[in-house]
């Protein structure tokens, strides 16, 4: 089998999973408990949020555990709002993942207002969009920092900078992002970021949301006191631990795999246009290393999915998240992918894990398909 959906999850890394296995076997002890059993969970805590916050620029007081992306995202988006008795308003964009787009229709539904960014073709939301739309009554702009199916990475810095010259909170979902781009949230002026372990080789279930000393968010789970007393419930001990093992080996790693993955794509189109097949890739130029995502004339991205299957490769249509639907996905939509293109949009995501052996098997697989 040939892996190719990296952006969907990642395979768990062999340390990481070395790491956990303590927590999970001798010193399960819940680390809440004032007892010694306690102090080795409590300590390797400590130590993993002190590593994750390293690797972001940020203070390991600003650091929460999540159970992941989702539930990051979730807490940013609802937090900001219920957090303030006045109704102001949260703007977002069109290309956001479902896990802030449903939110922010839930904050709608609560008589909170949202507003919606327009993107490029690109896929990129300039300064321009967010300078028109933003007032002084928005309390918080979230933007994602690198799209799922097309990878384009948004401009960060200018976005929080804008934010905060209208008084509001800048989020971002991190979650394709952090542990393959360097991401420092001081100097890019981020307030809040989400982040999920197994799209960076950590484990599954397993999150973080930064969240900037001093902003202001009501608590995600009530219930006991973990996590400064804003997200409830007895820690994972094992998965914190290996998210933060992930976390550090990815980001030293972060410029030789981005080299390595760049190649691979260069590989893969290649072998594409040697075959004249007519296609747009979609995305920025600066974009998430390893996805390529391409929208192929005349062709169902769903057949082309399930004909690689049968050859043994995995890759998704668009978004993976939205496998289940087979309709156009909205961010194909918003970037205006011409219909006789769009439905034959398919994303193939390499990962630190892929050779060019596997670009060259799955580009010509993928010809061969298509020119039969
Ligand atoms: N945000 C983005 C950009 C994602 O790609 C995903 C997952 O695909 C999520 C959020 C949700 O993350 P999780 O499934 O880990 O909760």
């Amino acid at each position: 089998m040939i892996y190719a959906d990296n952006a969907a999850t990642t395979k768990l890394d062999k340390d990481a999973f070395v790491a956990m296995i303590p927590w999970l076997q001798d010193e399960f002890g819940n680390a809440s408990q004032p007892y010694s059993f306690a102090r080795k969970p409590k300590k390797a805590i400590a130590e993993a949020r002190a590593l994750i916050a390293s690797c972001i620029g940020a203070e390991p007081g600003e650091i929460f555990f999540t159970s992941g992306g989702t539930e990051s995202d979730n807490w940013a988006i609802m937090g900001s709002a219920l957090g303030n008795l006045e109704k102001k308003t949260t703007v977002t964009s069109m290309i956001e993942h479902h896990a802030v787009l449903r939110t922010c229709e839930a904050i709608e539904r609560l008589g909170y207002p949202v507003a919606y960014l327009d993107v490029t073709q690109d896929g990129i939301v300039t300064a321009e969009a967010l300078e028109s739309i933003i007032t002084n009554r928005t309390r918080l702009v979230s933007v994602m920092y690198a799209n799922n199916e097309i990878g384009s990475i948004q401009p960060i810095k200018k976005l929080a900078e804008i934010a905060h010259v209208h008084g509001a909170i800048f989020h971002t979902d991190a979650v394709q992002a952090i542990g393959h781009v360097p991401i420092d949230v001081k100097e890019l002026g981020i307030d809040m970021l989400s982040a999920s372990a197994h799209k960076f080789n950590g484990p599954k279930g397993i999150g973080f949301l930064y969240i900037r000393k001093g902003t202001c968010i009501s608590p995600y789970a009530n219930g006991g006191a973990q996590e400064s007393g804003l997200r409830a419930g007895t820690e994972n001990v094992a998965g914190i631990v290996g998210m933060a093992t992930a976390l550090k080996k990815n980001c030293d790693e972060m410029s030789d795999i981005a080299d390595r993955l760049r190649k691979i794509e260069d590989h893969f189109l290649e072998i594409l246009d040697q075959a004249h097949i007519t296609y747009i890739r979609n995305g920025a130029d600066n974009r998430i290393p390893g996805n390529v995502s391409v929208s192929i004339k005349d062709v169902s991205g769903e057949m082309l999915l399930h004909r690689l299957d049968l050859k043994g490769i995995a890759i998704s249509t668009g978004s993976a998240c939205d496998s289940v639907d087979t309709q156009i996905s909205h961010v194909i939509q918003a970037i205006r992918v011409p219909a006789e293109y769009a439905e034959g949009t398919i994303r193939v995501s390499f990962g630190r894990e892929n050779t060019e052996t596997d670009a060259d098997t799955i580009a010509k697989a993928l010809v061969q398909i298509l020119t039969k």
